[in-house]
């Protein structure tokens, strides 16, 4: 089938043409205006998917070389994501279905994430677990196969992506700061500063406690030496890299272990994390694990890995109605 899908949870607008399971093309518009924010604004991004909806469709199916009349079906993200942002790709979803009389098929952003790896090989085993790790969401899940995933443990508050970005804002570093933070870390000592990990029971994770462990670092600190942030940088940062990344693995290790599954995937806009991808790489060696890392440009938020599960919904024949809308909370397992 040729499938054309539409990501807008968020503040990327991104649409993607996929034809038997081949992605030929995945365009990605970033919205800058939040920049100036230091974060999301939920309502403008809604205006700037808006805008950008119909350019990106274009440029996909242009980039493509795919004609409207060859397409089999439409998809897009059900959620979970912005309430707004959501409306704007289901709408135009919706409309772009009705009038070429195409079937509709609705994604799971999160379970969208983790099938990002079935886009290019290596291709993880089934059963797998993935560490699934973004701006809104900190999940282990068992991955049975394409459309059949369980939600082992999660965050109890914060996101990991959350924690990285709000410590960068923390440390003065601009929006987003996750990246920013990853690129300092490279060159400091992540074992001169401690930050605290919290420990959760089972696989849960709680990741709200490090801002404020890191706010009191920086006051008390910065008491004695107005300049302690800015010439400690490259450490501090390596040093909260560090305990984020041992959060995350230390669960992640204890379900390898308890479920004995070696297959390790991991996704979402963290997945992008030098330190956790060479860390996970480290991991394989310690624990015989087949360590699959999604490539950077399937990471963060796009359309590429919402086609990748619309492809295996249209074969499983899993479509959606004219009366879908989107589900701001929707969660993993349909
Ligand atoms: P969700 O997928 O939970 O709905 P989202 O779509 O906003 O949330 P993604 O686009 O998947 O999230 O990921 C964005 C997050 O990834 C941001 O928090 C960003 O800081 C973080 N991130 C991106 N690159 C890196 C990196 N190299 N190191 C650490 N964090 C990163
Ligand atoms: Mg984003
Ligand atoms: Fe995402």
């Amino acid at each position: 089938p040729t499938i054309l899908a539409i990501e807008s949870s968020c503040d990327e607008t991104s649409a993607s043409v996929i034809r038997n399971g081949q992605v030929l093309s995945n365009i990605v518009a970033t919205q800058a205006i939040h920049e100036q924010y230091g974060g999301v604004v939920p309502e403008l991004a809604s205006r700037a998917h808006q805008q950008n909806i119909i350019p990106v469709v274009a440029q996909a199916l242009q980039k493509a070389n795919i004609e409207k009349s060859a397409l089999d079906a439409v998809a897009f993200t059900r959620g979970p994501g912005l309430l707004g942002a959501l409306l704007v790709g289901c709408s135009f979803a919706k409309s772009f279905a009705l009038g070429l009389n195409l079937p509709l098929i609705e994604v799971n952003h999160m379970q969208a994430h983790i099938l990002a790896h079935f886009i290019d090989d290596p291709q993880p085993n089934f059963p797998f677990l993935c560490l699934t790790v973004s701006g809104g969401h900190t999940q282990i899940v068992l991955v049975r196969s394409h459309l059949d995933m369980e939600v082992l443990g999660q965050t109890t508050d914060d996101a990991v992506g959350e924690a990285f970005d709000k410590s960068a804002k923390l440390l003065g570093l601009p929006y987003p700061g996750g990246p920013m933070l990853d690129k300092l870390a490279s060159t400091g000592n992540p074992d001169r500063f401690t930050f605290p990990i919290v420990n959760m029971d089972g696989y849960d994770y709680s990741f709200s406690g490090i801002k404020t462990s890191i706010l009191n670092f920086v006051k008390k600190n910065a008491a004695a030496d107005p300049d302690f942030v800015q010439n400690n940088l490259a450490d501090i940062c390596a040093s909260i890299q560090k305990a984020l990344i041992m959060t995350l693995l230390k669960k992640l290790v204890l379900a390898a272990k308890d479920l004995g599954v070696k297959e390790i995937a991991i996704a979402g806009g963290v997945s992008a994390n030098s330190g956790l991808r060479q860390t996970l790489q480290d991991y394989a060696q310690r624990y015989g694990w087949n360590v699959y890392l999604p490539a950077f440009e399937y990471c963060t938020d796009n359309a590429a890995m919402i086609a990748m599960a619309a492809h295996y919904k249209y074969l499983a024949g899993d479509f959606t109605s004219q009366y879908a809308s989107p589900d701001p909370r929707l969660k993993i397992s349909l």
